[in-house]
């Protein structure tokens, strides 16, 4: 039982980063814990306060700590279960109290509210019509317009009045002393959707659909939560099925939760929720203002609307009765949180739904290897879609050998058979969308004669090649254990001279469209050209609106919007994210594939879809060829068991940053070392069969130093989770001691992306 406790006077962002430790009298013992409302002695006032942390270590004069005085009423008010669920983030990923408090409560408005003046009428009908009359009878031409517009429409915008109608606010001012009108003042919540009035809703769903409603409602009126992985292909129907579960929980006096990647976040999107539920759902996005976020969440506390749209960040939106949590496209990694705490929306999600009774809904047609395993493990239930919509078909999708166009001397990035195929859509006027699968930094080294990859002999992932200068230049580095060796001058498979850094740009690809169809339409859609979300939305309904026949783009142009006029997919080269150095490469790839492969043939035309590779017999494109999920999953599953990697292990990425290149590392081996010596016993380190723990670097990070600070990572893999994070307490414990203000070290458990 923990002695002290911090505690929070005041849930306002500023105010986090001050807590107040007060000791536990014995008689609360066990009912304090981290989430709980209480009442505290604050200078002469007896006031509340919740409680974010438990703990022995008072660094305060110990006597001069006051009691907690009671604990608050019986009902636990939101903020106590978001203090709750940031306790647990902060256990399960690493970090202080404060930054998951800053993570999980909302930012409070500083700003004054806007205020929303209107003008309406304050006569009935017949009165309002005789008024008129007198006005018009005494040529008082702009109160007779004003008040004719308002007997066709009652109330009218103060800034419509004076702009529009020209009626100056003293005739306002006027009619409202003689008891014509009434100017009514509003607190206005900025509401990012607008206001559209909802449409008369008539889909019906077809039976797969209706099953998978039908297994998740009865599950829900029976009393049981549970977590749903609902894998269904694209184009099966799953934002209708949402749309159901939801309208579900809305009509048991409950509210939901959509997770929807920020990309695929588009106005087409949104406005399907927005013309079922009209406004009682709102949005959040990356670029909305502080305010404007703040805003949707007191909505939200308030009632006043039930749905919440966003990405990751909208998880913690402050529903009092929260029923339902979907996350669409699961699988993606933005889920993931990029800053600490590096918490993932999935996990937390299940969290926060075990602790308010709500359920959980996964989608994606290609769900991420975590998310089947635990439905092979029956941890989540699982509900499938196997057919499109009114049995569209999947496009019909080929492979092209990109070894084999090399050898009969097609250089180009189009193989013939892509190329054919673009005349032929060109010729006939339909669209085609070109896909560069590019993830990261993609360094690798391949032989573009034989597609043979340089692997690291222990981590059994690509070695990636380092550029720039440094004394690694031309060096071959994992990013794992930290093994290097030089780039060899011909292949050591097939002693072709074919053998380098693989490279290619949407820019690249732009000219040589250019070049060989000259009349083509085309648009390319990157960072470059994306700036701002506008950029986005504008390329992408240029395309929709046909303006353009090819749209070229990395995996930004796979998400949210439906093309109907798509009737080609090319992949240019799916080498570019099969040999990214992770462990994740064949998933992320067999996923991009997939989805990329997903947009051709959503109209009522058929889909063709051609994928470029150097490894046509690599599993994760022969199974996206084949739109075979389970295929590619049963391999990839015996991969990561063999190697140890996530879903069959979890892993604890260690990162070390330092002013100083040769302490930094000195320091990562140490805290390496001290894992080593008390984690894995001697007994058990030779010993075979699977090892219990596993320590692998450290090493220099992917990017070695950002604004000259040095990081380095070592990963700790071990079946238990909770072993994990006791490594992870360990080590902050260390760090603590230390004080060092020239040294960080961050946690990433289960990381996305090599560090
Ligand atoms: P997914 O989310 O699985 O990709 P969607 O829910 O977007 O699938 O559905 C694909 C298309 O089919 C959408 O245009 C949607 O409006 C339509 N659709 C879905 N369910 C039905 C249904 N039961 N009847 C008619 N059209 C449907
Ligand atoms: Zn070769
Ligand atoms: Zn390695």
């Amino acid at each position: 039982m923990a002695e002290y406790a911090n505690i929070i006077v005041d849930i306002s962002h500023d105010k986090l980063d001050k807590t107040f430790i007060y000791r536990i009298p014995e008689a609360l013992a066990d009912r304090v814990g981290v989430g709980v409302q209480v009442y505290i002695p604050f200078g002469n006032r007896k006031i509340r306060g919740y409680v974010v942390e438990l703990t022995d270590r008072a660094e305060y004069d110990t006597t001069k700590i006051k009691e907690i005085l009671g604990i608050v009423g019986r009902s636990i008010p939101i903020e106590s279960r978001l203090i709750a669920l940031a306790g647990w983030m902060r256990r399960n990923y690493g970090g202080t109290m404060n930054q998951a408090l800053k993570t999980v409560l909302p930012v409070r408005e500083k700003k004054k509210r806007v205020q929303k003046k209107t003008v309406c009428l304050a006569l009935d009908g017949v009165e309002a019509k005789n008024q008129l009359g007198v006005y018009q009878r005494k040529h008082n031409t702009a109160r007779a317009r004003l008040l004719e517009a308002l007997i066709a429409q009652q109330e009218l915008g103060w800034e419509v009045i004076t702009g529009k109608l020209n009626v100056s606010s003293s005739v306002i001012s006027a009619m409202e002393q003689a008891g014509v009108v009434r100017v009514l003042t509003r607190v206005c919540y900025r509401n990012p959707v607008g206001n559209l009035p909802a449409e008369e809703y008539s889909l019906v769903l077809n039976p797969s659909q209706q099953a998978v409603v039908d297994a998740v409602v009865r599950d829900y009126d029976a009393g049981v939560r549970r977590t749903y992985l609902l894998k269904g292909v694209t184009g099966s129907g799953k934002t209708e099925v949402y749309m159901e579960l939801i309208a579900h929980v809305i009509s048991a006096g409950k509210q939901a939760i959509v997770l929807i990647p920020e990309i695929a976040l588009t106005y087409q999107t949104v406005m399907r929720f927005y013309r079922r539920f009209s406004d009682r759902v709102s949005i959040l996005n990356s670029k909305m203002s502080a305010g404007e976020r703040y805003d949707q969440f007191l909505r939200a506390k308030n009632g006043e609307i039930d749905i919440i749209i966003g990405p990751r960040s909208a998880l913690f939106t402050p529903f009092e009765n929260l029923g339902l949590i979907i996350i669409d496209e699961e699988h993606e990694t933005s889920y993931k949180s990029g800053s600490v705490p590096r918490y993932h929306a999935r996990e937390t999600a299940v969290e926060r739904a075990a602790m308010e009774d709500a359920s959980v809904v996964l989608g994606s047609a290609t769900p991420s290897l975590e998310s089947y395993y635990r439905a092979g493990n029956g941890v989540y239930c699982l509900l499938e879609l196997t057919e499109r919509v009114k049995k569209k078909p999947l496009p019909v999708c080929t492979v092209t050998d990109l070894r084999s166009e090399l050898a009969s001397g097609n250089r180009s990035i189009l193989g013939r058979r892509l190329a054919a195929l673009l005349e032929d859509r060109l010729k006939r006027g339909e669209q085609a969308m070109l896909f560069l699968n590019r993830r990261g930094m993609a360094g690798f080294v391949s032989c573009r004669a034989c597609g043979h990859v340089i692997k690291c002999p222990h981590c059994d992932v690509s070695l990636s090649q380092h550029g720039g200068c440094g004394p690694d230049t031309g060096r071959m580095v994992c990013h794992y254990c930290g093994h290097t060796e030089a780039v060899p001058a011909v292949c050591p498979v097939c002693g072709s001279k074919y053998i380098g850094g693989f490279k290619a740009g949407t820019q690249k690809i732009e000219q040589v469209l250019r070049a060989q169809f000259p009349g083509a339409g085309v648009l390319r859609m990157d960072f470059d050209t994306t700036r701002s979300r506008e950029g986005y939305e504008q390329i992408l309904s240029a395309f929709a609106n046909r303006e353009a026949d090819i749209l070229i783009g990395t995996q930004m142009i796979v998400k949210g919007h439906d093309f109907p006029n798509v009737t080609l997919v090319g992949v240019l080269a799916a080498d570019l994210s099969l040999h990214v150095s992770d462990f994740h490469a064949a998933e992320r790839t067999f996923q991009l594939l997939t989805q990329a492969a997903g947009r051709a043939g959503r109209g009522d035309l058929p889909g063709e879809v051609v994928i470029q590779t150097y490894q046509p017999e690599h599993y994760a494109v022969v199974h996206a060829a084949n739109q075979n999920y389970e295929g590619f999953y049963g391999e990839e599953i015996i991969y990561r068991e063999m190697v140890g990697y996530p879903p069959v292990s979890n892993m604890l990425a260690v990162q070390v940053f330092s002013r100083e290149e040769e302490s930094g590392f000195a320091l990562a081996d140490r805290l390496a070392a001290e894992v080593k010596e008390k984690f894995i016993k001697p007994e058990e380190k030779g010993a075979g069969g699977t090892i219990p723990l596993q320590l692998m670097g450290p090493a220099p990070a992917t990017i070695g130093r950002i604004n000259d600070i040095f990081r380095f990572v070592f990963y700790v893999k071990c079946a238990k989770y909770d072993k994990l994070v006791q490594i992870k307490d360990l080590l902050e414990e260390e760090m603590q001691k230390r004080q060092s203000a020239d040294e960080l070290v961050q946690f990433d458990f289960n990381p996305m992306n090599t560090m």
